[in-house]
């Protein structure tokens, strides 16, 4: 435990910066200082609701400041990023990084220099039904990924390829230890002026085939994740919580309680079923005690400031397959 508790501040309180106020009150070491948002109203509104102040200039908060939470839409991260690591203060950002693969550079370059941490929101990192695979094998060679929402104006300020599917392409690269070979995309707009529902077909260099599926369009939220391999058949749903494993195995003693024995070419084979019990955490909370303890030095940042510039890397080619695909 350090022994200055580390000041806090929120910058954009809407839908997600409530909930960064909410955990930041109540990691025992950080001293949530402040909260800013052009809207003051709802600043006011969020600062009463958690007994913190409602900042009236951003540069006050930021001088103030250690290190800054920055929840504003994604085509302000890097202009704001870049003013808090000018002046010296760490900063996490909610995904994507930025929504340019430039500013991502620059913002990068700039926390690099100045020895900052850059911590990105991919919070589907720390969902506990992905976490569930660590004591598992897993090495896919085909993986499924949908992920369907109703629409909101929120997030429309970028395609859906960088507001929804980007939370996939950060799962897909942290799964498969492989760089990128080949990306097929075709989408459509539905409502927005840019591209509402996605579909990308991406290659690995290792063979491994992802299919995702993004839409902001949809009748109700789905967040499914199908893992393929050899003698391995895995289901994640990141919105229920709940991961299910189907295993080929020899029809010998298994742990498992659910068996379903089989012959194959004459040899006995059972499928066994596992549901591995999930870790009863809060991602956001554990996505903001990371990045505490990553100011400190005691930990990594899950999810770095190149993650997330890599993770941006794919969604824009993604996006320009489309447009170039849609011309
Ligand atoms: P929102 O529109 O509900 O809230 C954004 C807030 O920022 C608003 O209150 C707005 O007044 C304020 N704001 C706008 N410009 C500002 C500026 N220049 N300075 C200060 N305040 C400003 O949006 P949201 O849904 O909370 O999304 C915010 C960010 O969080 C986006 O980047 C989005 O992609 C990300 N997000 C991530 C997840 C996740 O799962 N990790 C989920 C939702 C949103």
């Amino acid at each position: 435990m350090p022994n200055k508790k580390i000041k806090i501040g929120v910058l954009g309180v809407g839908h997600l910066g409530q909930h960064h106020v909410k955990h930041l009150k109540n990691i025992e070491y950080v001293n949530l200082i402040g909260i800013f948002d052009i809207n003051f109203i709802q600043a006011s509104k969020i600062a009463l609701k958690y007994n913190t102040k409602a900042f009236k200039s951003m540069s006050t908060l930021i001088e103030e400041a250690d290190a800054l939470s920055i929840v504003t839409p994604t085509d302000t991260h890097s202009q704001i990023a870049k003013k808090c690591l000018t002046l010296n203060k760490h900063v996490f950002i909610e995904k994507p990084i930025t929504d340019t693969l430039k500013d991502a550079d620059k913002v990068i370059k700039l926390a690099d220099k100045k020895n900052l941490i850059v911590q990105v929101g991919h919070i589907e990192r720390v969902n506990p039904a992905l976490l569930a695979l660590k004591p598992y094998d897993v090495k896919p060679k085909f993986i499924e990924i949908q992920r369907l929402a109703p629409y909101s104006i929120r997030g429309t300020e970028v395609p859906v390829v960088l507001d929804k599917m980007i939370h996939d392409i950060d799962i897909l690269l942290s799964i498969v230890n492989s760089p990128v070979k080949d990306i097929q995309a075709n989408g459509i707009s539905i409502i927005t002026d840019s591209i509402d529902i996605a579909h990308a077909r991406i290659k690995f260099q290792n063979n491994t085939v992802a299919s995702i599926t993004s839409s902001r369009i949809a009748k109700e939220d789905i967040r499914k994740v199908k893992l393929f391999q050899r003698d391995l058949y895995c289901t994640i749903d990141l919105l229920l919580g709940l991961t299910e494993i189907y295993r080929i195995k020899d029809n010998t003693k298994s742990k498992s309680s659910i068996q379903a024995p089989f012959d194959y070419k004459g040899k006995k084979k059972i499928i066994t079923y596992e549901k591995p019990t999930l870790k009863n955490i809060d991602p956001l909370k554990m996505e903001l005690i990371n990045f505490a303890n990553s100011i400190i030095g005691t930990e990594e940042p899950i999810v770095t400031g190149k993650n997330g510039r890599d993770a941006l890397e794919i969604a824009i080619k993604i996006n320009k397959l489309i447009l170039e695909d849609t011309l």
